[in-house]
């Protein structure tokens, strides 16, 4: 019956969802292990113990920050039902993508060059701040996996005209076939192994920045890595 298929449509868009929201878990869950090996390597005999309270303060923010992300996340998905679950905000993209240092050095094993450029003024955008951080760690997650000996991860804000701006997240990785790059976006298409992808995570990015009104758009090149440009409109 109708209801049936109803019913049957809201349970494969809730599958989804929870898939999606098991993805961007454990894309934050990294980051705040990332900060608990930290605390492991100042476990070790040579550590110095006055930089030992330093550091443990910072690896404690970092942790806090990503367990907020995570909370917001779960929240995303209790409130899946009654669909409020974006907190849409003018926010500084300059200031967004400096935030992300923190995390993203987390993220990224210490092979990994970040390498952050911003102008020098504030660039205003229309944004959930936790959903600008998970599409920010959805694409980096990638470059991980694309940089598995290490490289360099590249994010620069530049204007791209009077009420556009342009982020660019940028990895010289393993890089991706035409074949695969056309279909990076589409829900479920992976080329990871069954227990390291699910094929969502690009999905969700897409679709954060289309609801903002913002465009991704992807280079890449076997054996020279991946661009992704975003382009936002900016709020005058
Ligand atoms: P998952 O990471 O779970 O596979 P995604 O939707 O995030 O799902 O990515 C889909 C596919 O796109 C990946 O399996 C990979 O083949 C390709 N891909 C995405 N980003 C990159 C990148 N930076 N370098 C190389 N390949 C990439």
């Amino acid at each position: 019956t109708q209801e049936q298929l109803l019913h049957s449509q809201k349970m494969d868009a809730i599958g989804r969802l929870a898939q999606g929201v098991a993805h961007d878990f454990n894309n934050v869950l990294n980051v705040i292990l990332g900060f608990t090996r930290e605390r492991y390597r100042m476990d070790e005999p040579e550590a110095q113990p006055n930089a030992d309270t330093q550091a443990l303060a910072n690896s404690l923010r970092g942790v806090e920050t990503a367990a907020k992300r995570a909370h917001d996340i779960s929240r995303r998905l209790l409130n899946f039902s009654r669909n409020d679950a974006t907190d849409i905000q003018t926010i500084d993209l300059v200031e967004a993508v400096r935030d992300m240092r923190l995390m993203l050095h987390q993220l990224f094993s210490s092979s990994v060059h970040l390498d952050i450029q911003v102008p020098d003024e504030t660039v205003l955008i229309k944004f959930d701040a936790s959903q600008f951080t998970l599409a920010i760690l959805n694409i980096a997650s990638n470059a991980r996996d694309a940089m598995p000996s290490g490289g360099t991860f590249g994010m620069m804000v530049t204007r791209a005209g009077p009420a556009t701006v342009e982020l660019t997240l940028c990895d010289n990785g393993v890089g991706m076939s035409e074949e695969v790059r056309t279909r990076i976006f589409e829900p479920y298409f992976t080329t990871k192994p069954i227990d390291r992808g699910t094929g969502v995570g690009l999905t969700v990015a897409y679709n954060i920045v289309r609801s903002v009104g913002g465009y991704i758009s992807v280079q890449s090149r076997i054996g020279n890595g991946t661009s992704f440009r975003i382009r936002l409109p900016v709020i005058a």
